[in-house]
């Protein structure tokens, strides 16, 4: 029985490995030359720059993700890096009350509660309630993310009763959702813990996704792979050939072809076809249901997606990488610097930050005596840079070295060391991910999370009006990334195994 599998990211390699182990006959499709999508990197020159992740959720025991992945990869071939720090940053215009302008955040959530403590002993009340949220997550990480599959009621509920312990989970997160961290941080007395919290990420964030992220943090089980995200595909995509997969990279799809409410094939762009008896695509979701399927298959609520708002889209980014000629070890792995003036980026987005990210812990992305850095910017004006690259090449590389300039001028202002030690820069754009993924707008990770963090997108893994076709990856949870990448894919499989073979081998 043929599978035929849209996009070779890391949802599609997964949903092959699966669908491997269970007997079936799968062929993956990749557009771009090389698979692994947007969970990818690079090399210029000496220099391996990581196009992708900073942590994999599942790396460590503890986590359900932490099973999933060890189903379809050897994951004792990583050697994973935990921080002490998940960042340190400056305050600016405040200082701590022993004077200093830094503020660290730290991974250990009995170290960071001391810090705080210390920092801030009027605001310990809450300093308390904050980490014994963290603490809260924690106890249930083991049965998170919860699996409920089309399995018959009886079964189902025999299932899935343990989750009944879940209950009061839900409570929280209910509770917690309403709350952002600029919020959450207007309870505090302190003056500078107060700003301090408004700058634990990039932007506003929902409290659930603050606690569920220290926790990973915590509890070690979101790690980073030395090798990065390049070799992290590369030994996936070798897990599947090994599976006895067959991977046609290069070879991009045009269409779904149908026929009686079935798919029955799909027509790939050099003119052929490639028959099948299911298809699951995991390429952007816009591109699958309005292009692949021709908007013929689909629900009302999931017509109103065809042009979705740019802020219902994940961010995109703009990265400039380094290669630098220094060792660098002594530097923290991540830092945001306050901007004395703002930076203004091409695609008119400003920034007040740098957030300089240092891969000094991984040695295998340089050679010895350098070190590779990347400085993230986070923009929703990926329509910008696509149109840009498209209608004026040439103007689009212009921009892109007056924006490279802008920020090294800026970097170098703040770590004075670099100054004649940048061997290599590299600028990527939403352009860029749109290229190689065919992301929307160049998406990082799918939809952006809703208001309410419990609240279910239109999509759905099934597609109306076709018994044979499926879609995984990204775009199908809010929020994105790459166990969620795994965990669709694991239920696509789980659905066509049981289907087919009435079980389900790992
Ligand atoms: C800078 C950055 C940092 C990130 N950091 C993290 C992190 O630290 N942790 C984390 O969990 N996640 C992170 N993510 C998100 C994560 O990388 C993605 O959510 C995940 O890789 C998505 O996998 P996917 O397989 O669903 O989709 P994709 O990776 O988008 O794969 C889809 C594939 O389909 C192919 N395709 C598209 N159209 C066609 C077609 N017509 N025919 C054939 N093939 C096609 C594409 O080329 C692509 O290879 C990061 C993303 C970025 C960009």
């Amino acid at each position: 029985m043929k599978v035929g599998i849209i996009g070779g990211g890391v949802a599609g390699l997964s949903i092959g490995i699966y669908l491997q182990k269970n007997g079936f006959d799968t062929e993956v499709f990749e557009r771009h030359s090389v698979a692994g999508g947007l969970c990818t990197g690079w090399r210029r020159g000496d220099y391996t720059f990581n196009g992708c992740m900073h942590w994999l959720l599942g790396s460590g025991e503890g986590v359900s993700f932490h099973t999933f992945w060890k189903e379809i990869l050897d994951l004792s071939q990583f050697h994973f890096v935990y921080h002490e720090e998940r960042v340190r940053f400056d305050v600016p215009g405040l200082l701590d009350r022993h004077g200093r302008s830094v503020f660290f955040f730290y991974n250990d959530i009995n170290r960071f509660e001391e810090y705080l403590l210390d920092l801030a002993p009027e605001d310990g009340k809450m300093i308390r309630l904050w980490m014994n949220q963290v603490r809260y997550v924690g106890k249930h990480l083991h049965c998170l993310p919860p699996t409920f599959y089309d399995e018959g009621f009886f079964a189902s509920v025999r299932r899935n009763a343990p989750l009944v312990k879940l209950l009061p989970m839900l409570f929280f997160m209910h509770k917690w959702s309403k709350v952002t961290n600029y919020q959450f941080s207007e309870r505090f007395k302190n003056p500078f813990l107060r700003k301090a919290i408004t700058l634990l990420y990039e932007k506003e964030m929902r409290m659930p996704i603050l606690f569920f992220v220290q926790c990973y943090a915590d509890k070690r089980v979101a790690g980073y792979p030395i090798g990065s995200s390049l070799l992290f595909s590369q030994r996936l995509e070798a897990s599947y050939l090994q599976h006895g997969g067959k991977l046609s990279s290069g070879i991009g799809v045009d269409s779904i072809e149908t026929k009686d409410g079935s798919a029955v094939a799909l027509r790939l762009e050099d003119g052929t076809r490639s028959c099948c008896d299911y298809v699951v695509s995991t390429a952007d979701w816009r591109w699958s249901v309005f292009h692949a399927l021709g908007g013929r298959y689909l629900t009302k609520a999931q017509s109103l997606l065809e042009n979705p708002p740019k802020e219902s889209i994940f961010y995109s980014f703009c990265i400039l990488y380094l290669g630098v000629d220094l060792e660098m070890k002594d530097f923290p792995h991540f830092v945001r610097y306050a901007l004395d003036r703002p930076i203004l980026s091409p695609d008119g987005t400003s920034y007040e930050r740098l957030e300089v990210h240092l891969y000094n812990y991984d040695p295998t992305l340089a050679p010895a005596g350098k070190v590779t850095m990347a400085v993230d910017f986070q923009t929703r004006e990926g329509e910008f840079w696509i149109c840009l690259r498209k209608n004026d090449y040439s103007q689009y590389l212009q921009k892109k070295r007056e924006f490279t300039q802008a920020v090294l001028a800026e970097l170098e202002k703040k770590m004075a060391v670099l100054s004649g030690h940048i061997e290599v820069t590299d600028l990527t754009t939403p352009a860029s991910y749109y290229r190689y993924t065919g992301n929307t707008l160049g998406s990082s990770q799918g939809w952006t999370p809703q208001d309410n963090v419990l609240r279910r997108l239109p999509v759905t893994r099934n597609v109306p009006g076709l018994d044979n076709v499926f879609f995984a990856g990204h775009w199908l949870e809010a929020g994105g990334g790459l166990p969620i990448a795994l965990k669709t894919a694991r239920d696509v499989a789980w659905v066509i195994s049981k289907k087919e073979n009435g079980k389900f081998v790992v």
